[in-house]
């Protein structure tokens, strides 16, 4: 081992590739870990973090609005979009100081800079070379916008962090989980939106009354939901941005903002030159432990095909460290993670849909709540929440659960624990609510739905 400069060495300094190497060298490895841009990746940077910051201030207009029916009269609030941005970038920066203290306390040699492999033991950053034993590859995904005449004048995500004022008008293209989160940002700061989505009914993947729950919802709020809805060419009018749509439609914004995918950060990283395979997106391919096709080179998260998440990129860390660093060769396990969007109102979900379900297991039962919470009764807001149990008739298993409304991120964590654990409906039946929350409802769902 000694013979390479150091252990493990890192490219990429995201969710996955910190924790991987802080553990490694809590195992006693010789690591160091280059980044080109900031400490903690996307989730910290432009993702999770900032974002979850983002939906809490959009939330604040439907509290405020919320609060008359309690009694409550406030004066008509009025957002500054510049103040919330600051604090945000404050708390960023915080967390930034944050994971360079937890490198630098666990004895991680920190370079900045862009890394690139030379060869299947060499990586070079700033005219340097050094050479490692092992080489995780962690250097994560950015957005991939279409080719479309005119998409230099939109932004995706990364931009919309740091956009220097509200825009009145905003046009979200797509249909996963940050064109919705988005669409319920820019909305609830009071922006008029616009959702294109290219097919029937966005988040595809998600379970079907999932999905149609949140367009629901999202309409009732006033969002201007688009399905089948293609945009061709984007203009400049005036100070605005002209969108034409493929069937013929027209839309003026002042602010186009595409979330149509993410794409592995591969590029001139000298995987070629190295010897790391890659599919036809880009993606570095791993077998089960995380090996690429080189014996001694690694990647985990957004860069290889599995699910884009940080915690699953950090799961997938932990795994890595024991195989290379615990003489415990470890599987990362992708079945049942459970996942949250922060849309308005967010949704909830673990395990598998109806729709797979069936395909699956074949005879399922479902069973579905549909109910306007407490605090509306009050409030007067016409919102529903949604919750679903998929189970498998032949064992009894809960094998998915959904849920569109309020917390619904919050609860399905704790469902998630009993749909891993393979917890049976009866054991559902048996557990006792707690009252009055919306929770309960997950155990007291009787009757299957006809
Ligand atoms: P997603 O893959 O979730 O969604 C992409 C959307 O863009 C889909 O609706 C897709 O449509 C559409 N699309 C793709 N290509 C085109 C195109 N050429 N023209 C028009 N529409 C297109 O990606 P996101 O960018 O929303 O997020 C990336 C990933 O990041 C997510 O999958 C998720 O794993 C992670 N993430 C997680 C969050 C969370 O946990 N809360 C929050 C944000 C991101 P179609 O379905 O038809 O293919």
């Amino acid at each position: 081992m000694a013979s390479h400069d150091y252990d493990l060495f890192t490219i990429g300094a995201g969710s996955g590739g910190v924790r991987a190497s802080r553990m490694a060298a809590g195992a006693g490895a010789r690591v160091a870990v280059a980044e080109e841009r900031y400490l903690g990746g996307t989730c910290v940077n432009v993702g999770c973090i900032p974002k979850k910051l983002l939906v809490h201030a959009a939330h604040f207009r439907e509290e405020v609005e919320d609060a008359a029916g309690f009694g409550w009269s406030v004066a008509e609030p009025v957002f500054d979009w510049p103040a919330l941005i600051a604090n945000k970038d404050r708390e960023i920066a915080r967390l930034n100081g944050v994971y360079a203290g937890l490198l630098d306390g666990a004895g991680v040699t920190r370079i900045e800079g862009r890394a690139r492999l030379v060869d299947a033991h060499t990586v070079e950053v700033g005219g340097s070379r050094i050479t490692a034993t092992n080489i995780l590859l962690a250097p994560g995904g950015w957005p991939h916008l279409p080719d479309i005449p005119g998409i230099e004048l939109a932004i995706s995500s990364n931009e919309a962090f740091h956009l220097a004022g509200l825009p009145r008008r905003v046009i979200i293209v797509g249909g996963g989980y940050i064109a919705v989160e988005f669409a319920g940002i820019f909305h609830g700061m009071g922006a008029d939106v616009v959702q294109l989505y290219r097919g029937p009914l966005f988040l595809r993947g998600f379970d079907d009354d999932v999905r149609e729950a949140l367009a629901s919802e999202m309409r009732k709020k006033g969002i201007d939901l688009r399905f089948e809805a293609r945009p061709s060419r984007i203009e400049r009018a005036g100070d605005a941005l002209r969108v034409e749509l493929d069937d013929g439609g027209v839309l003026e914004a002042d602010c186009v903002m595409y979330a149509t995918g993410r794409r592995p950060l591969t590029a001139d990283l000298g995987l070629e030159e190295a010897g790391v395979a890659t599919d036809v997106y880009g993606a570095i391919t791993v077998d089960a432990y995380s090996r690429t096709s080189v014996e001694n080179i690694w990647a985990i998260g957004d860069v290889t095909d599995r699910i884009q998440l940080t915690p699953v990129a950090i799961h997938e860390a932990m795994c890595l460290v024991r195989t290379l660093f615990h003489d415990d060769p470890t599987v990362p396990d992708h079945a049942d993670v459970a996942s949250a969007v922060f849309s308005l109102p967010p949704i909830g979900t673990v395990g598998l849909t109806e729709a797979e379900a069936r395909a699956r297991l074949g005879d399922v039962d479902v069973y579905r709540s549909r109910f306007r919470p407490l605090k509306h009764t009050l409030s007067g807001r016409d919102e529903q929440t949604l919750m679903k149990l998929v189970v498998d008739r032949a064992s009894d298993r809960v094998v998915g659960a959904h849920m569109v409304g309020p917390d619904a991120g919050e609860i399905i964590q704790g469902i998630a624990i009993a749909v891993k654990m393979r917890a049976t409906k009866a054991q559902f039946d048996a557990t006792v609510g707690i009252h009055p929350t919306a929770a309960e409802e997950f155990v007291t769902m009787r009757e299957p739905v006809a």
